[in-house]
């Protein structure tokens, strides 16, 4: 799906939810393929601030954006700079897996709506909704 949902990651939603702002969290928007990106991502920051909070998880422009803070209070300037280094480490990280699938893959530019996908996805796209290849993670 292209949705991190409580069918396909039920364990990871519920180790995010605690740092969700929103008190509706239900779903990632972004694909399987990144599944273990955004895992990661929620390891990293959990490391350095055991607070920290998220606004939104999801693609944005073909990548993963995992916008998020040190905690729900005030913070310093150096601890938002931390986050947005972390965070944007997985953006960058996100640029070469596709999506969908979890393989290798490069951002498409060349569609209405810019995704980073392997050759495989891409192909499948221009065709149908859904790629055929299982996500490998
Ligand atoms: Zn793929």
């Amino acid at each position: 799906m292209w949705v991190l949902d409580p069918a396909n990651s039920r364990e990871l939603l519920d180790r995010l939810r605690p740092h969700s702002l929103s008190s509706d969290f239900e779903v990632v928007w972004c694909g399987e393929g990144w599944r273990a990106l955004v895992g990661d991502c929620h390891d990293d920051l959990a490391a350095a601030f055991p607070d920290y909070r998220f606004y939104a998880i999801k693609q944005e422009w073909g990548v993963l954006a995992f916008q998020a803070r040190p905690r729900a209070g005030e913070m310093t300037a150096e601890e938002l700079a931390r986050v947005h280094e972390i965070t944007d480490s997985y953006g960058q990280a996100s640029e070469v897996v596709c999506e969908w699938c979890g393989r290798p893959g490069s951002l498409r530019a060349d569609r209405p709506e810019w995704l980073t996908l392997c050759d495989r996805c891409a192909q499948d796209l221009e065709t149908t909704k859904y790629p055929r290849l299982r996500p490998i993670v």
